[in-house]
């Protein structure tokens, strides 16, 4: 099964691309994930990448499409694959749909998680993890039970995406509407968007997905 997760940054796609990952055995493919490995690699795709994601800007379209259609040849896709954050733009959908053909794959299903602007600026600004075993807290809404330490490795350093401050996520959040969001209408046509409401439980949103997808 081959899935897409659609939606803003802080939505929780990749929340549930995980969980789905850990679930069915799909490799979870997140560019921004992969873009954060270059830049701290020093990569020259992270060199190039690097100026845009702290600006919170979209990276070339290029350098996502020929990452993910080097990413999608790996054979942990073979049993099928999740893309979060990926495609973001027409160009990327467009390119996107191609490597598949050539490759006689398909998206089984587009999923996309709404949560109103407001809630995502609080959302991202607030959100931090630990440097150890990458468990993700809240500022607000999921602090460790004792304060300073990890729930799940005890470890005492946390850090925080550079790009999770409110000025970033603003401009992240434009970027979002002005040139992600026409895919809904572009998925909508193929019959395999869900929208979920994503403001509902964590836990509820994971039972929608599941039911979706089972
Ligand atoms: P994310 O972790 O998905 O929020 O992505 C972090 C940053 O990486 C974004 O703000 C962009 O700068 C860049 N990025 C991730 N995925 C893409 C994509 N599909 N197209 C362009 N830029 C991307």
């Amino acid at each position: 099964m081959n899935l897409i997760f659609l939606g803003a940054p802080g939505s929780g796609k990749g929340t549930q691309a995980e969980v789905l990952e850990r679930e069915k055995g799909l490799a979870k493919l997140s560019t921004g994930d992969m873009l954060r490995a270059a830049v701290d690699a020093g990569t020259e795709l992270g060199k190039k990448a690097k100026s845009y994601m702290e600006a919170g800007d979209l990276v070339p379209d290029q350098l996502i499409i020929d990452l993910i259609a080097d990413r999608i040849s790996n054979p942990d896709c073979q049993h099928g694959f999740i893309l979060d954050g990926f495609p973001r733009t027409l160009p990327q959908a467009e390119a996107l749909d191609k490597m598949l053909e050539e490759r006689n794959l398909n998206i089984d299903h587009v999923i996309l998680i709404s949560v109103r602007d407001e809630l995502l600026v609080e959302r991202v600004a607030g959100r931090y993890s630990c440097a150890k075993c990458g468990s993700g807290y809240h500022d607000s809404f999921k602090k460790p039970k004792i304060e300073g330490i990890c729930d799940h490795c005890g470890s005492s350093e946390f850090s925080r995406r550079k790009d999770d401050n409110r000025e970033t996520v603003a401009n992240r959040l434009v970027n979002y509407h002005a040139q992600t969001s026409p895919l809904i209408e572009y998925y909508s046509s193929t019959g395999k968007l869900t929208d979920i409401d994503g403001e509902q439980d964590i836990k509820v949103v994971t039972q929608k997905i599941e039911s979706l997808v089972s």
